[in-house]
């Protein structure tokens, strides 16, 4: 199409769909090279969270970017990242008392399990198995492909995807069958149990209770099970809270954050563990060290990138835009809910989500693709999950924006209901 040599993440090159360059973003809009204004309503893949650009992160990142690019952080430290790893301590749960960096949710998943295998290791007490829930994303590496959903997404790797336990999606009259499978797995000793606390993104934005939330966590506690959070999508404020954990009371072993942590600016994520994970690696025996790092570990423009969302949480009315954000998401949603094809409609905090009802469901229905040009032709950036199309906008997105994007939402069930959607 554009004759460019990019080869793009999920994406079929065989369909020769457009790929619109953009080439500057502002508040809860990015304009595409021809001028076009295209409303931003998923957070550009769930990053974004105050607004596009905001002026404190991209000073942040304009005066520590003329200072210290880049440095090795195994055995050396600076500044940007020991103010970050101070601040998240102080704003995080008060047992999570450790920072270990990396630099995608993936890579901050792949460490929360090494983290939990290598307590039992260097307990000499070996634990391996892995707990996760139906329908769950932690990631595209193959350690977090193997503890998540399997699908056409991941069909050629499956075999060299390791073993896991899987508990059933707690659906809301049938909860109790994931709380037992949880109480029985963790009987037979396995290493952690890891989960997205109430809202499985890329699973479909499917959305459980605080109280099965709080009872997986008190049965991990229970078995001596190291509890993980992967809160790379919920964090920084998506589900009302700044972490989702909190509605349910729950702190978890492990905390995974990325998406977010940057105000979604720059690619940085963090994995926070409490003592007990800490002190099984601390030791004068370098056998036991944590053996895990990347080249760009705590690259220091991305932590000053990071810091700077700090204290916008620290110093902005954060939380009151966000239940702002949830209140207008939930009085559009009501009303979008009324049309006949629009199913199970549902929200936590700033997300929305329902599915538009057609004969064909999942992931690849024919749907997906065209609802995908319906909104693009619209200038609205939306990309429906199969079916299930939802919002998950930036906090700065006002009331025009907004009702623009419901607005196509409701013409979309339109002209699915009639035929005309191609
Ligand atoms: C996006 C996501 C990841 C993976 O993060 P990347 O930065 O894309 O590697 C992991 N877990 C959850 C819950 C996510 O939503």
């Amino acid at each position: 199409m554009n004759g460019s040599p990019i080869w793009h993440p999920f994406t079929q090159h065989g369909l020769n769909e457009p790929i619109p360059k953009i080439d500057r973003a502002d508040g809860a809009a990015l304009y595409s090279a021809d001028g076009q204004r295209i409303i931003d309503a998923i957070s550009s893949w769930w990053v974004t969270t105050h607004r596009h650009c905001h002026p404190t992160i991209m000073s942040a990142i304009a005066e520590q970017a003329v200072k210290l690019d880049q440095m090795i952080f195994a055995g050396w430290t600076h500044e940007p990242a020991d103010s970050l790893a101070r601040g998240l301590v102080d704003m995080m749960p008060a047992s999570l008392t450790r920072v270990f960096y990396s630099d995608s949710g993936s890579t901050s998943v792949e460490v929360a399990l090494k983290m939990a295998l290598g307590f039992w290791a260097n307990r000499d007490k070996p634990r391996h198995k892995i707990i996760v829930m139906e329908h769950s994303y932690h990631g595209d590496t193959i350690g977090a492909m193997s503890i998540g959903a399997r699908g056409v997404f991941n069909r050629a790797y499956s075999p060299l995807l390791f073993d896991v336990e899987t508990l059933p999606f707690p659906i809301p009259d049938n909860e109790q069958v994931c709380i037992d499978a949880c109480e029985r797995l963790c009987k037979e000793k396995p290493a952690a149990l890891i989960i997205e606390p109430l809202l499985l993104g890329a699973g479909g934005m499917l959305i459980y209770s605080k109280t099965v939330l709080r009872a997986l966590k008190d049965i991990c506690d229970a078995h001596d099970v190291i509890f993980i959070a992967d809160e790379v999508m919920t964090g920084w404020g998506r589900t009302g809270t700044l972490l989702a954990c909190t509605q349910a009371n729950v702190v978890p072993d492990i905390l995974c954050l990325s998406k977010g942590l940057t105000g979604g600016a720059m690619p940085l994520a963090v994995t926070m563990a409490n003592d007990a994970i800490f002190d099984a690696h601390y030791s004068t025996d370098r056998a036991k060290m944590f053996f895990h790092s990347s080249s760009y570990t705590a690259n220091p423009i991305a932590c000053a990138a990071a810091n700077a969302n700090l204290k916008i949480w620290n110093e902005e009315p954060v939380l009151e835009r966000i239940s702002d954000l949830t209140a207008r998401q939930s009085a559009l949603l009501s009303e979008i809910a009324t049309h006949p094809l629009v199913a199970n409609p549902r929200q936590i905090g700033t997300i929305t989500a329902f599915e538009i009802m057609s004969d064909k469901n999942g992931y690849l229905s024919n749907i997906a693709p065209q609802l995908l040009r319906f909104f693009r032709e619209r200038n609205l950036l939306i990309r429906p999950l199969g079916n299930t199309v939802y919002t998950m906008p930036p906090y700065c997105i006002d009331d025009d924006d907004l009702k623009t994007i419901y607005a196509a939402l409701y013409e979309a069930c339109e002209c699915v209901k009639t035929g005309n959607l191609n």
